[in-house]
């Protein structure tokens, strides 16, 4: 499905289009109404071509729709009795949203999650240790284990939750052959080793790193540390929980993430401010929207799911045609600092560049209502363990200002926090944007 050319997918996506478009007619009310009110009937949408006629569907409308008719909302479009799994989304906003799969739409998640997880170099017989929260119904959890025993592997089901000693006592005991986490979690674990066992993982042989769920994974430094940390190979993928758990994965070229599941999910590429939409050329940027094709209890129709990407290639030595892709920001995250739209993961990204000058750990200090201010950003760079003896502070914290203005338009007041200040994550996602300046001793 991954190697098909350009015209068999369409072919086939058409096919199921129709199907889907029909299928919501049927049994979809929300959808139904969505389609009456921008006047079109299923005749009006049975091409590639007609998508964009449809209007957005956006998180804010599933919210409302979850609202009005609970458990699973209004765009439930099959009978709760044939509902066999849910799972939860932890919500930008505090409230979780659910969705639902009947057999059909869980076969589905887990294909494509297998075919992500084998992209990112997870084979049958594997032993994985799961790093991803396990308790708390996100799709990093249960359907990443359902993903892994379809696949034939071996899930190693301590969690993230299941805390950092559990998961390297895990770990030396049954030497996994892969991890999956969050990539903040997986260098913590590697450090956790190294401070608290006096170990180091990379004695453990591990091969492959797969991770997801924030966006440091595709950071060259960041890559570069964790996969030093290790002495494994790390694999970014990417998915949530409105279209599936995981349908973009990198393959060993390490140049970005594929498309895994075209013959699942319709991917438009569109401006975000103008809804225009783009073609997946290398350099492209833009949002994505999805559109699923073969799904049955909680489908989506040109949702825009706020993942803001670059296209980083259109073909590949492994075979696999479908576009790449990094991700480089979520539209929850952006902050707006004097006009200039600004993603946290740009700023970690340069601050990263700076290693060894710099530690690499960085926080935004959002300390304004909302998410547009008309001030300076204010940044929080940690210093390095050892510092270059020939730069002195003021010179280090001129030259990250300057660095920011001038890849990012946007002037910034930088503060040294002293080594090893900021906090970690831990087992959490990180948070680049702090709402306040935390209290460290001997701030310059
Ligand atoms: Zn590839």
């Amino acid at each position: 499905m991954e190697a098909l050319d350009e015209r068999a997918v369409r072919q086939l996506q058409e096919a199921r289009l129709r199907e889907q478009v029909d299928y919501l007619w049927a049994h979809s009310p929300f959808y139904q109404r969505k389609f009456r009110a921008a006047g079109l009937t299923p005749d009006a949408l049975r091409t590639l071509d007609d998508l964009p006629r449809v209007p957005f569907t956006t998180k804010q409308e599933l919210r409302d729709s979850l609202r009005a008719a609970p458990p699973f909302g209004e765009h439930l479009a099959a009978p709760l009795s044939d509902v066999i799994q849910m799972q939860a989304s932890s919500g930008t906003t505090g409230s979780p949203s659910y969705v639902a799969l009947t057999r059909q739409d869980a076969l589905m998640w887990h294909e494509s999650s297998a075919r992500s997880l084998f992209a990112c170099g997870i084979r049958p017989g594997d032993r994985v240790l799961h790093g991803f929260s396990l308790s708390k119904g996100f799709v990093g959890g249960l359907p990443i284990f359902q993903a892994l025993q379809y696949l034939g592997a071996l899930d190693i089901p301590i969690g993230a939750d299941g805390g950092v000693d559990r998961l390297l006592a895990a770990a030396f005991d049954l030497r996994p052959d892969a991890i999956v986490g969050t990539p903040n979690f997986l260098l913590h674990l590697a450090e956790a080793a190294r401070a608290q066992r006096g170990r180091d993982v990379r004695e453990l042989g591990v091969r492959r790193l797969v991770v997801g769920g924030e966006p440091g994974g595709g950071i060259p430094g960041f890559r570069h540390r964790i996969q030093h940390a290790w002495g494994a190979t790390l694999c970014e993928l990417m998915g949530g929980t409105d279209l599936a758990v995981i349908y973009w994965a990198e393959c060993d070229e390490q140049s970005g993430m594929h498309m895994t599941a075209p013959d699942f999910i319709v991917t438009e590429l569109i401006d975000p401010d103008s809804g225009q939409v783009r073609p997946f050329t290398e350099g492209a940027t833009g949002e994505l929207v999805y559109t699923a094709i073969h799904r049955q209890a909680s489908p989506v129709f040109r949702f825009r799911s706020g993942d803001h990407v670059v296209v980083t290639g259109t073909g590949c030595t492994c075979g696999r045609r479908q576009p790449k892709i990094r991700c480089f920001g979520r539209t929850d995250d952006m902050l707006i600092v004097r006009g200039v739209n600004l993603f946290p993961s740009a700023v970690q990204d340069l601050i990263e560049a700076m290693c060894p000058t710099v530690s690499g750990q960085v926080r935004l200090i959002a300390d304004f209502e909302g998410h547009s201010t008309q001030a300076n950003l204010k940044l929080l760079v940690e210093r390095a363990g050892h510092e270059p003896s020939d730069l002195s502070l003021p010179a280090l914290r001129q030259a990250i200002e300057d660095r920011i203005r001038g890849a990012l338009a946007v002037k910034a007041d930088v503060l040294l926090a002293p080594h090893g200040s900021i906090e970690k994550p831990g087992a959490a996602k990180v948070k680049l944007v702090l709402r306040a300046m935390p209290v460290i001793e001997g701030l310059l």
